[in-house]
């Protein structure tokens, strides 16, 4: 059976260029980058050059990237160590209700040790008030923390203006940027962000690395404690195949990649959105290249994906991280769904890698498992 794959906001196939890559660092090149050897020497050198190369991609310097286990971990890093390290200072941040619960969970967490935080509102295309932000701003806030695209609704916030109104206040800002790096310019300096995470295994990299952008002469304070590694800010041997294999991808991304991305994902939303009962959640224009989140009226998301599935297609009802669990998408709640709304939604997310095949394929089944299931649901309600 033919598979389409339309899941890559929750995980993307490894590009065989990244293998490539990688596989010597898994094979023969395998010293510890502590090491003071030749094989110490050349881990190092491997792991300086990825730096470098994930630095240039955002207009950083090399010393302000530390490389984290996954997103998550850099979430957490980012938020709890400037936390921990400005606490004297102030106890407030600011968030937003759709962030991911890597966000969110370690803000809950915060709140939990006195920590006072603001999670902002969003309207129906899941987009903050700059007006809101400014007024939620208050003399103990130290940190605001905005996400850069959102992993369901793929709305896309005005981050530089984000990062002006922190840099002028003195607040610091962090944003998750899981989604967006590659897919949308990213300068850090251009856009005032002080702290940015971003994750390998979104663009066609391995899964459990991720990094965070500390900007230079911003102090956090570590939350794990060991060796000196990745400046004393995140210990542990440093996963060598994993960092050559996150720079690797990030290379292999262009901007060809970036626009048939586009015009696929409009081609396969103009051809859904024309079926009866079928609407966008989110943003047209303020949205990410690879993102469709539709509500199909009346059918329950859980059987869609199963109808989905049996046809090798997968997609994903909220996030896929929370997808084990039968909770509504605070991020669906958000932009004012109702639950039975929220939980008849899909999102597809492509890849540089489908096709137009693949969405041919897609929009075909989608069409007939609608009618079956609408027509299902008819004679069920005249019985
Ligand atoms: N932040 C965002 C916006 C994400 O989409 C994800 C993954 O879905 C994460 C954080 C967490 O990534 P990971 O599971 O790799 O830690």
């Amino acid at each position: 059976m033919r598979q389409i794959y339309l899941d890559n906001a929750s995980t993307t196939m490894l590009d065989l260029e990244v293998v490539k890559a990688m596989l010597p660092y898994l094979t023969n090149k395998y010293g510890n980058a502590s090491s003071s050897h030749d094989l110490g020497r050349e881990a190092r050198e491997a792991i300086e050059n990825a730096r470098k190369i994930i630095a240039d991609k955002i207009n950083a310097k090399p010393n302000e990237i530390i490389f984290t286990g996954s997103a998550t971990e850099a979430d957490n890093l980012a938020i709890k160590g400037i936390a921990y390290a400005n606490k004297v200072k102030g106890k407030h941040i600011i968030t937003s209700e759709i962030e991911h619960p890597a966000v969110i969970e370690a803000c809950k967490a915060l709140e939990q040790e006195g920590f006072s935080i603001t999670y902002l509102n969003v309207n129906r295309e899941g987009l903050i008030s700059i007006e809101d932000l400014k007024k939620a701003i208050r003399k103990d806030t130290i940190l605001v923390s905005i996400m850069h695209a959102n992993n369901e609704i793929g709305t896309i916030q005005n981050i530089s203006e984000i990062g002006e109104i922190c840099r002028a206040k003195g607040i610091y800002f962090h944003t998750d940027a899981s989604q967006s790096f590659t897919k949308l310019p990213i300068d850090v300096k251009a856009m005032n962000i002080d702290l940015m995470t971003i994750s390998a295994h979104k663009i066609h990299g391995p899964k459990g690395i991720g990094a965070l952008y500390l900007r230079e002469n911003v102090n956090i304070k570590p939350i794990q404690h060991g060796g000196s590694h990745e400046f004393g800010l995140r210990p542990g041997t440093e996963n060598l195949a994993n960092i050559v294999g996150f720079a690797k991808a990030a290379t292999l991304v262009i901007q060809k990649d970036i626009e048939r991305m586009t015009r696929l994902r409009d081609y396969f939303l103009s051809a859904l959105i024309k079926m009866p009962k079928v609407k966008l959640n989110g943003s047209h224009k303020q949205r990410l290249c690879n993102n469709i989140n539709v509500l199909f009226q009346g059918i329950g998301s859980e059987i869609m994906l199963n109808h989905l599935n049996s046809q090798g297609i997968y997609a994903s009802a909220g996030s896929a991280c929370t997808a084990q669990e039968i909770t509504t998408s605070h991020v669906l709640k958000a932009i004012v769904l109702t639950d039975e709304e929220a939980n008849s939604s899909i999102r597809f997310s492509i890849s540089k890698f489908t096709s137009r095949e693949d969405i041919e394929y897609a929009l075909n089944a989608i069409k007939e498992i609608v009618y079956s299931l609408r027509k299902i649901s008819a004679i069920i309600n005249k019985v």
